[in-house]
């Protein structure tokens, strides 16, 4: 049987039941309703839906970056270039380049309020700047951020500490995460911004 790009699979204590998407599948599990997405970079889940469901097996949210975690020095050499022009909004990638993560600052146009940019190939993380405001997503960024990769938001770049905040993307569906998840040797001066409520869509 051919592989649609999209599986769905019921994980009932007998065993799976369904068949698994080339792209992503959709897991209905004992604690609620999960995505599942792979790729060469990324390996993720994440609920969608909280409810129980008797008889099936329960999951766990799961995060795997295949090339390791990020070094923190490309989100501080990242939020350095954006302090010095923290009137606008900006962004990066930071990309797999075949050997080694790398800071890549592609085409951009930039107001205090917008950012737009090319896409980069081979994206694990991007990274915007709400320069003086907060670090949060906004509707904008939800309507950005519709591919498979973790999204880092840094805000309050004029305070003595700034802000970030990081998400996992799963083609249109997030669910927040934690920096130290993504990043190795985080300096400790950022302050973590929360989901409120543990989601980010408010
Ligand atoms: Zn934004």
């Amino acid at each position: 049987m051919a592989t649609g790009l999209v599986g769905y699979i019921v994980l009932t204590r007998g065993g799976d039941i369904g068949t698994r998407g080339s792209v992503y599948t959709y897991i209905m599990a004992g604690n609620g309703l999960w995505l599942e997405a792979e790729n060469p970079l990324l390996e993720a889940r994440i609920q969608l839906s909280s409810l129980m469901v008797r008889g099936l097996h329960p999951l766990l949210p799961r995060l795997e970056l295949r090339h390791g975690r990020i070094p923190a020095h490309l989100l501080s050499l990242a939020m350095d270039a954006f302090s010095a022009r923290s009137e606008l909004e900006g962004y990066a990638a930071i990309a797999w380049d075949g050997e080694k993560y790398e800071l890549v600052w592609p085409a951009q146009e930039r107001t205090a309020t917008s950012v737009v940019y090319d896409k980069v190939p081979n994206t694990v993380v991007g990274l915007h700047s709400h320069g003086r405001m907060g670090a949060f997503f906004s509707a904008t960024d939800d309507g950005d951020d519709l591919g498979f990769l973790l999204e880092v938001v840094v805000g309050k770049l004029d305070r003595l500490v700034p802000a970030a905040g990081v998400r996992l993307c799963i083609y249109g569906y997030h669910a927040p995460v934690e920096l130290r998840e993504v990043l190795a040797g985080l300096a400790p001066w950022i302050e973590e911004a929360k989901a409120p409520g543990g989601d980010w869509r408010f």
